[in-house]
């Protein structure tokens, strides 16, 4: 898995390896794009490459080997959502004094630590930082350089602030990146501490072109349509579930047909019947409400005439079809009831009862 593996961006890339062949790379890296860009991808190969035994040279820059007992550790933090689903259950099954000290880490290898937001509010905490703020100062174990990866740049108040004295002071080796999809939210004097590099989504056509090696199992209109949805994030796209997606999709269908006027309530009642309480029916239903409003969006684009812009491209006559019958009005209604249901999920009211709700109001 070298450089060469990843795909779109290679300016960035190209960018933070002629840092790496310098030798002087900076201590702290702000890394923005949206989701799935590759923004994690890329900071591990950063690491690995920092921290490769064999550390070969491709293209005449730096590049890393993939296969040595280093960059094999740090490897093992590359699917971070296992680790990091891992590092939360471990916590869970701790006794309830010591589950509120322990704060949410993944490291595979001594000197690169990955700095997740910890839940249930998501937010990096102050502990976290303390954490690095202990360990960072110190030369690396087994590696050339400490790598820190806060893997969601979002911080409470008191663990941007803690950040901020290591970044004034930075040691010598170490580096800091801070991955974000919207980096006006850092503060700005954290901001102005780091080089700031940007990730930008990978055009429809680049990535379906990507898909049809990725994910060859899929047709070509499938291809089409997992690059729209996912907005130009590859890595997104590359573990997009495409059957659940389509699933939700049919269900909303179905919730906007009675005001479509199909007069037949009996496929609405079946498919609301089918969201249940627990966490499942939560998953299925924000799943469910995502969908919602990305046709709603198609079915504006349709109505104000940029087509182009229509993400659910593989049923576009039948949402064409349907913006017809569609007024701007109705669609703003419906968004906004859409809103109002999202945040009614999150008080637990019956969710099949909500939805049928939601589907008869927009009834005219
Ligand atoms: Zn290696």
């Amino acid at each position: 898995m070298p450089f060469s593996d990843f795909h779109g961006n290679a300016d960035t890339v190209r960018t933070l390896r002629e840092m790496l062949a310098r030798e002087h790379f900076p201590h702290a890296v702000i890394l923005s794009g949206p989701q799935g860009a590759g923004k994690f991808t890329l900071a591990q190969m950063v690491a690995k490459a920092m921290n490769c035994l064999e550390r070969p040279v491709t293209d005449g820059l730096p590049d890393f080997c993939g296969h040595c007992a280093i960059c094999v550790r740090i490897a093992e933090a590359d699917v971070l959502e296992d680790r990091f689903a891992e590092a939360v259950e471990a916590r869970e099954n701790l006794r309830d004094a010591d589950k509120r000290e322990t704060r949410i880490l993944v490291q595979t290898h001594p000197d690169v630590l990955i700095i997740p937001p910890d839940p249930p509010q998501m937010l990096v905490k102050v502990d976290q930082v303390r954490h690095v703020i202990h360990e960072i100062y110190f030369k690396p174990i087994e590696g050339r350089e400490r790598v820190y990866i806060f893997s969601e740049a979002d911080f409470i108040k008191e663990a941007a602030n803690a950040l901020l004295k290591v970044l004034e002071e930075p040691p010598e080796f170490a580096t800091i990146f801070l991955l974000t999809d919207n980096p006006t939210a850092l503060l700005p004097t954290i901001r102005s501490r780091c080089m700031h590099l940007r990730l930008s989504p990978v055009a429809p056509t680049e990535l379906e072109q990507y898909l049809e090696a990725a994910r060859p199992e899929w047709k070509p209109r499938e291809r089409a349509l997992v690059a729209r949805i996912c907005g130009g994030g590859l890595g997104r796209a590359r573990s997009f579930d495409l059957a659940a997606y389509v699933a939700a999709r049919q269900d909303a269908l179905a919730l906007l047909a009675p005001a479509m006027g199909s007069g037949d309530h009996s496929g609405l009642f079946r498919v609301t019947d089918s969201y249940r309480a627990g966490a499942e029916g939560k998953a299925k239903t924000e799943q469910l409400i995502r969908t919602m409003y990305s046709l709603l969006e198609d079915m504006l684009f349709l109505r104000s005439a940029t087509p182009e812009l229509v993400r659910n491209t593989d049923i576009q006559p039948e949402l064409a079809r349907m913006a017809t019958k569609a007024e701007f009005e109705w669609i703003t209604t419906a968004a906004q009831r859409l809103g109002e249901l999202e945040s009614g999920m999150r008080r637990n009211l019956l969710r099949s009862l909500a939805l049928d709700n939601f589907a008869t109001s927009l009834e005219r």
